[in-house]
């Protein structure tokens, strides 16, 4: 069974009301001019925008996300907002240990586990990002930090039907930089045997590994049609419309 090819758009903490609503409802018109996508899309708006993009999206084959959530159901956790909560916003999918909660809340692989466990308990999909900073990619050990943060962010509780993995090399993000389509492949391809031996053959066969960095729409079609790269976490060009939909036009995914 082929892998459906995600498109899925991190907006980060980016987005009043008016232009969220406007970026969704953009979103939403193109998607129904498709008909009948071949790829699935996805919005990961802030937390406050949540239900006004559900709204938004109505009618349309775009999933919501959001970008993060607790490992507890509920109960005294200022700040904190948990799966269960993201469920009843319409949330079908939640991002979890992108690299900039790794480094700007210190999120550890081990929590990252847990709040994806959590997360599978109330039947959220979850999208759990792993990558090398410059530093290690420097030192020769991007193969080695991914595989290890695969190993202790995904929990026995990962299936293919509710888990994705995004590889985003932490020096790509929002730099217009990329690795070598040789890098991605070669790192993607780690990726899924790594899953392999956690998961079995069946679930890391089918399970989606997406590429993010700097994925923009004119180098969308070489980065998705390598072997292993079953869509795209995008974060700046997902901001706006004719950039996220030229992602996947280009690339002939949907
Ligand atoms: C991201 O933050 O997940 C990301 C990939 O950002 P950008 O596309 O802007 O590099």
């Amino acid at each position: 069974m082929a892998r459906k090819k995600l498109i899925a758009g991190n907006w980060k903490m980016n987005g009043l009301l008016a232009d969220g609503t406007t970026l969704a409802k953009g979103i939403a018109e193109e998607v129904k001019k498709i008909g009948k996508p071949q790829c699935e899309f996805l919005v990961c708006p802030p937390f406050t925008l949540l239900s006004a993009v559900k709204k938004a999206l109505r009618g349309a084959k775009v999933a919501l996300g959001a970008q993060d959530c607790s490992s507890e159901d509920k109960g005294a956790h200022t700040g904190d907002v948990s799966p269960v909560m993201l469920k009843d916003c319409g949330c079908q999918y939640v991002i979890l240990g992108h690299s900039e909660r790794r480094a700007d809340h210190k999120e550890s692989s081990e929590l990252v586990n847990k709040k994806a466990q959590a997360a599978h308990k109330h039947d959220l999909k979850t999208i759990i990002c792993v990558g090398e900073t410059l530093e290690e990619r420097e030192a020769g050990k991007a193969l080695e930090i991914c595989t290890t943060q695969v190993i202790d962010s995904v929990p026995d509780t990962s299936t293919w039907q509710n888990t994705v993995i995004a590889y985003e090399p932490v020096w790509a993000i929002g730099t217009g930089k990329i690795p070598t389509t040789k890098d991605v492949e070669e790192i993607h391809a780690a990726i899924r045997k790594t899953l392999s031996k956690k998961l079995g053959k069946g679930n890391a066969n089918k399970m989606r590994i997406l590429y993010g960095g700097s994925v923009k729409p004119n180098n969308a079609k070489e980065l998705l049609s390598l072997e292993d790269v079953d869509g795209a976490l995008i974060g700046g060009a997902s901001l706006k419309v004719e950039d996220f939909l030229g992602i996947a036009k280009n690339a002939g995914v949907c």
